[in-house]
């Protein structure tokens, strides 16, 4: 298969897949993975929130909610923001679960992105108001016994968290 990415600098095409330097301005191109967050929100009693995708890729399978980080935000800040936008709540932000490297198609491209999956919970009497255009349902499955998800990050965190959750 051959590259078919052109330099972001000059539209020259590239030669070779990035890390290269194109050929025309000497520009360096490097492909990197883009950081998302995504929640592990606890209930108290075992469970995890989940999902359903109502969006492309993946539709119609579960997912833990989250999303990619916007330019210069921190991660922290991006999981409050997700939660604030596909729940409708302010989270109480957990401990750190870890990263996992995945894949997402989107646009045509396959691209690297590196998961960045936190616990959460809910605040008392929290009310979700889950985004429509995002998720068709959602749901608590145990955390000891998820099942398959839409990404197979999320299945790696899932089974990191129960043991972190012990
Ligand atoms: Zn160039």
């Amino acid at each position: 298969m051959t590259f078919a990415g052109h330099c972001f600098r000059c539209g020259a095409a590239l030669s070779a897949a990035p890390p290269c330097a194109c050929g025309s301005c000497g520009y360096e191109h490097y492909l990197n993975a883009r950081p998302t967050v995504s929640l592990i929100i606890l209930d108290g009693a075992g469970r995890f929130l989940a999902l359903r995708r109502a969006r492309a890729p993946r539709a119609g399978l579960w997912e833990t909610p989250g999303g990619f980080c916007d330019g210069w935000e921190e991660p922290a800040d991006a999981a409050r923001r997700e939660a604030r936008e596909e729940l409708g709540v302010d989270i109480e932000l957990g401990d750190f679960v870890g990263m996992y490297l995945g894949g997402y198609e989107f646009q045509g491209e396959l691209l690297p992105v590196l998961d960045c999956f936190f616990f959460a919970t809910l605040p008392a009497g929290a009310q979700l108001l889950v985004d429509a255009v995002e998720a068709s349902e959602h749901t608590w499955f145990p955390l000891a016994d998820p099942p398959p998800m839409a990404f197979e990050t999320m299945d790696r965190a899932l089974r990191d968290a129960v043991v972190r959750a012990g």
